[in-house]
């Protein structure tokens, strides 16, 4: 960030317009923050906070969002900072989450080509839209690193990457250019999530824990869990961090309010599933059924993920009621859920074919 943009920035600060934090006023008085000038790229680009460039690129990832942020951090001045620690990877310059499609596979070649040939590829999890790039990575820099949890790595295919890499698990350190990045074990999202934390800045980059709207899903298929997601939630709360790189949407400025949103959001969700059981609902479907009544029905297959991990989760907590049975409920979250719902979804759209005409009949 250059000194005349952080001008800016606080020159156009408006009491309605987003918050302009901390960092700005960093980027004007540190001048060790900057990053190596501006990444090679014809597609739009942010650098905040200062030194951490921020590429929106188009993925195979879900709605509403069409990109995944690739993360480049590459300073330009090199710090002694990293003495007093033990580092598991040192570069001087890293990239987190390459996840663009294949059509954009020439632009990320472009953003990595002239980066350092000491470069670390973080990657926060395994999802398609967070990887798809590391081959071109690794055919460009075949001396680059590859640090990812086990749980990641394992489902992170050879075509993808089959050179150096490091298994983590969180609370290692990296060092890129004499600055230090914290790595974060934040399962929820699923069980080999993790997040860094770029210690100058106190930035954390989130990977799909948090989004830059709506709620995260979590993926029951990849070890997904509501237990882990709140524990890593009131992680980053106690960390109080001042910015969140989320790896879809914009960068979030209100970190805590952020989080205890997540968390207000979680726990009405799970109190109405509790009130629909204690109400006599006993399969996933009669809790769906009830707790999703308002939601397009098409929309209740992601829904009845987040009712089993909630279930499962208030069976951790012992707030189930005594006549609940789990096992029981277990037994209806296979074919016996897929076909209610079938029926559930063919009956609504019956009924919305039959009452047409009535409704047209009025006009
Ligand atoms: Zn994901
Ligand atoms: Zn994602």
């Amino acid at each position: 960030m250059s000194i005349q943009s952080c001008l800016s920035w606080l020159v156009d600060v408006k009491p309605s317009s987003d918050r302009v934090g901390p960092l700005v006023v960093l980027g004007l008085i540190n001048d060790s923050v900057h990053s190596s000038g501006k990444v090679d790229t014809a597609l739009d680009y942010q650098e905040y906070p200062p030194g951490v460039i921020i590429v929106p690129m188009r993925s195979r990832t879900t709605k509403p969002f069409h990109t995944t942020n690739l993360v480049v951090f590459a300073p330009e001045s090199v710090k002694n900072k990293c003495e007093d620690y033990n580092f598991v990877a040192h570069g001087d310059a890293l990239i987190v989450d390459p996840g663009c499609r294949a059509n954009f596979h020439k632009e990320l070649l472009k953003v990595v080509a002239p980066l350092s040939k000491k470069l670390v590829v973080f990657v926060t999890h395994h999802h398609r839209d967070h990887v798809d790039g590391l081959s071109v990575i690794q055919k460009c820099n075949p001396n680059a690193t590859l640090l990812a949890h086990k749980n990641s790595m394992r489902r992170i295919g050879k075509g993808d990457w089959s050179l150096n890499h490091i298994s983590v698990s969180g609370g290692e350190d990296i060092c890129i250019g004499g600055q230090r990045l914290n790595i974060i074990f934040a399962p929820g999202h699923t069980d080999g999530h993790l997040a860094l934390l770029h210690v100058d800045t106190h930035s954390l980059i989130v990977g799909d824990h948090c989004v830059g709207q709506g709620s995260a899903l979590l993926d029951i298929t990849s070890g997904g869990n509501m237990t882990d997601y709140f524990q890593s939630t009131y992680k980053f709360i106690d960390l109080a961090p001042h910015v969140l790189i989320p790896m879809h949407g914009r960068v979030n400025l209100w970190p805590k309010h952020m989080l205890c949103g997540y968390l207000k959001n979680r726990r009405s969700r799970e109190l109405s599933i509790l009130e629909a059981i204690e109400n006599g609902a006993k399969t996933l479907i009669d809790i769906v059924a009830n707790v999703y009544s308002e939601v397009d029905r098409s929309l209740w297959i992601p829904a009845s993920s987040n009712v089993r991990l909630h279930v499962e989760h208030l069976a951790q907590q012992n707030k189930l009621p005594k006549e609940f049975s789990i096992k029981k409920f277990q037994r209806t979250c296979g074919v016996h859920f897929i076909s209610r719902w079938i029926w559930a979804y063919l009956a609504a759209e019956l009924s919305v074919t039959v009452q047409e005409p009535t409704y047209t009949q009025r006009y």
